[in-house]
């Protein structure tokens, strides 16, 4: 009673000023003026209600995979390389003294180096990648983003897909126990998913999009407007695994009993929100890392500590990322991406 009581007046409160006084000069929070004037649009109580949710994903997050004896570590920021596997984004490059470093595009090589200390680790992780203009229009790309990253020895892509399902299906619970004002407040109706997720593999999931009239090829990620009708296609989140050899970084290890099918996979979210995992099983020997740079390009003397650390050996090991502003954006059911951050950096936008 008390919450109904909350909710109509926090409701009737939000039409009045969004009929009447503008809240702030700024109402619109899918509107580029919002991030760009983010100073005020930080107060508005929507961006509270999503902060708020955003807030419990994270602890979710958390508690969820320290329960599955993960350790939490503290993620790179800076080094000599990065992850290469940015699907059409830039790297950037700082001056690092006489040495040119790059910002992490992701921490993906690092995370292959804990892995020969803990078997299962995972560091909220800050990346920055450049991302084509473009994709300002997306409403899902943000140049500045984090993820949960994480890794584990010993493993297969099934089991990562597995922890993966347990993880998004642990989150959306939680929240929807200890957010009901916040989702209620954003019109948010989240349903709870049902396992298990479907899964496809990377062709039949070209296979549904020709047949829809979509333009994709079966070698390389799937574009994002298909990837957009594809997940439209859903009412619960499913997977796309199998991807062909040169779409994806050097590091996703490719089926000895498959040549040129990769054991990696992207997990996506429904109702057209796309893509919330990208994961795999790792190549990690020395000469196989060697062979895949050749194939897709890569100077292998950009990489020479990683060179280094596979020459002297790490184990073999499985890992993903989730995205905290996408995951924040699909269960708070927002426009855009930029809602989902209090800081946002949209490409080609210059904003605080
Ligand atoms: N490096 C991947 C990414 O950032 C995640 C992973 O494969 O673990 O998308
Ligand atoms: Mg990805």
């Amino acid at each position: 009673m008390k919450f109904r009581k909350f909710h109509m007046f926090f409701r009737k409160n939000l039409m009045r000023r969004e009929s009447t006084q503008p809240i702030m000069g700024q109402q619109n929070l899918g509107s580029l003026e919002s991030v760009r004037q983010r100073y005020q649009t930080i107060k508005h109580p929507t961006m509270k209600l999503v902060l708020t949710v955003q807030d419990q994903i994270l602890t979710s997050l958390r508690e969820f995979l320290r329960k599955k004896g993960f350790i939490e570590i503290l993620a790179p920021i800076i080094g000599p390389a990065t992850d290469p596997g940015i699907r059409g984004a830039k790297q950037v490059t700082i001056q690092y003294y006489d040495t040119p470093f790059k910002v992490m595009s992701s921490m993906i090589l690092y995370k292959q180096m804990m892995i020969s200390s803990f078997d299962k680790v995972f560091a909220l992780s800050p990346n920055i990648r450049l991302e084509p203009l473009e994709s300002a229009k997306t409403g899902r790309h943000l140049v500045e983003f984090r993820q949960i990253d994480l890794e584990m020895v010993h493993a297969t892509y099934n089991e990562a897909m597995h922890l993966a399902e347990a993880l998004l299906l642990s989150v959306v619970r939680e929240v929807m126990e200890n957010c009901y004002e916040e989702l209620e407040g954003l019109g948010r109706d989240l349903r709870e998913l049902n396992p298990p997720f479907p899964r496809l593999t990377h062709k039949e999931a070209v296979e549904r999009l020709r047949s829809k009239g979509h333009v994709v090829s079966y070698v390389e990620e799937i574009p994002w407007d298909a990837e957009v009708a594809l997940s439209s296609m859903h009412q619960c989140a499913f997977f796309i695994y199998d991807y062909p050899l040169v779409s994806r970084g050097f590091y996703d290890r490719e089926d000895p009993n498959r040549p040129g099918i990769l054991r990696d996979f992207d997990m996506l979210y429904p109702e057209g929100f796309g893509e919330a995992i990208s994961g795999g099983e790792r190549e990690h020997t020395y000469t196989g890392v060697l062979k895949r740079m050749k194939l897709t390009g890569i100077d292998p003397a950009e990489y020479e500590w990683y060179l280094q650390m596979l020459k002297e050996g790490v184990p073999h090991s499985v890992g993903f990322g989730i995205g905290v502003e996408r995951l924040t954006r699909w269960i708070c059911g927002l426009k855009t991406i930029w809602e989902a951050v209090p800081f946002p950096k949209v490409p080609g936008i210059v904003s605080p």
